[in-house]
């Protein structure tokens, strides 16, 4: 006999909508709610869907939104993959892209709505995120995701895309020689991976690199520090800390690009001179293309089932964030079952 789980739905309060469990920030209190309503059937003539969660992934983003950056209050959460309950992809596991352009700007216009100036982002400016039951998303923002690619990698799309940004981000003609990434917290590994699955010579140099000798299958070096005489065409800083970009302009040669990952709430100081004596080119970096992403995970050629450190059910999701808070812990990851 199969056992099926039922959950009693109720109404929320005053509404005629359904409660759900959903994990939200108010203030620098995040906690799980379980009457917060489900998103209402969204009017196809905005473009938005529901979709349920299927699974959810926490990143260092939202533990620095409950840090207080960005002043965000709402629902959590932006890396996903889940089940579109509406339109023309109703029924098919997707993911999607988190920036919500407003359509018509010239940002929009030009295929850049992750920088429409009037933009909301899901979970983290104004829109509400995935760490619930379900979430509004612009059906635009969709991708279906092949039937061989696991929901437990599909969730990585987002961070991989990341990663990718910088491929994006380079001159086409940028060498590709010897690149040093420093951070092996959640995002520095994929980073390592996605450039040396593009033909760079990978040194990924953190504080745990013990747990990641795996990823020397995936063409990436690994170290605890950085080598003396280091000088590398280009680093990417994605230490999550402040204290890393000094130890990156440093690593930087003359004329190289140094790309900056990490979003700290606050700010720091920093001395600049080596950036100008150095002719270093500074880039910053956040979200990505998708399609790129979605393809480098059904590839292979990225790996990230060894960077999950955890799963926990939305139920528990109080519990998986604090796993997620814990140093050097890489991707706990949130299951809506
Ligand atoms: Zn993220
Ligand atoms: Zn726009």
């Amino acid at each position: 006999m199969p056992r099926f789980r039922t959950r009693r739905r109720q109404l929320v309060v005053g509404t005629d909508l359904q409660a759900m469990l959903a994990f939200i920030l108010d203030g620098k209190t995040a906690a799980l709610s379980r009457e917060h309503p489900e998103p209402a059937q969204p009017d196809p003539a905005r473009g938005f869907v529901r979709v349920r969660t299927r699974s959810a992934g926490i990143c260092n983003t939202d533990l620095e939104l409950v840090r207080g950056y960005m002043g965000f209050n709402g629902v959590l959460g932006h890396e996903f993959v889940g089940e579109a309950l509406d339109g023309r992809f109703s029924g098919k596991r997707v993911v999607g892209g988190i920036n919500f352009g407003c359509g018509s700007c010239v940002s929009c216009n030009s295929g850049m709505a992750r920088h429409c100036p009037t933009r909301t982002v899901l979970g983290i400016l104004g829109a509400d995120g995935v760490l619930a039951e379900q979430f509004l998303i612009p059906e635009r923002n969709l991708l279906v995701v092949p039937d061989d690619v696991s929901d437990a990698t599909a969730v990585f799309t987002e961070p991989v895309a990341a990663a990718c940004e910088i491929l994006d981000q380079l001159p086409v003609d940028f060498p590709r020689g010897p690149a040093l990434v420093l951070g092996d917290g959640k995002l520095g590994p994929l980073i390592a991976q996605v450039l040396a699955a593009n033909d760079f010579s990978v040194l990924l140099v953190g504080r745990h690199t013990d747990t990641l000798s795996w990823i020397r299958d995936s063409g990436v070096a690994i170290a605890d520090t950085i080598p003396a005489t280091a000088s590398y065409d280009l680093v990417v800083e994605a230490t999550g800390s402040p204290e890393g970009l000094t130890a990156a302009i440093a690593a930087t040669r003359p004329r190289g690009a140094l790309v900056l990952k990490t979003t700290v709430a606050g700010a720091h100081e920093v001395d600049l001179a080596p950036i100008v004596i150095n002719e270093i080119t500074v880039i910053g970096s956040r979200c990505g293309r998708f399609a790129p992403a979605l393809d480098l995970l059904a590839s292979g050629r990225v790996n990230v089932t060894p960077l999950v450190a955890a799963e926990y059910s939305l139920d528990a999701i109080e519990d998986g964030f604090a796993h997620a808070m814990t140093r050097g812990v890489r991707k706990v990851l949130v299951r809506n079952d």
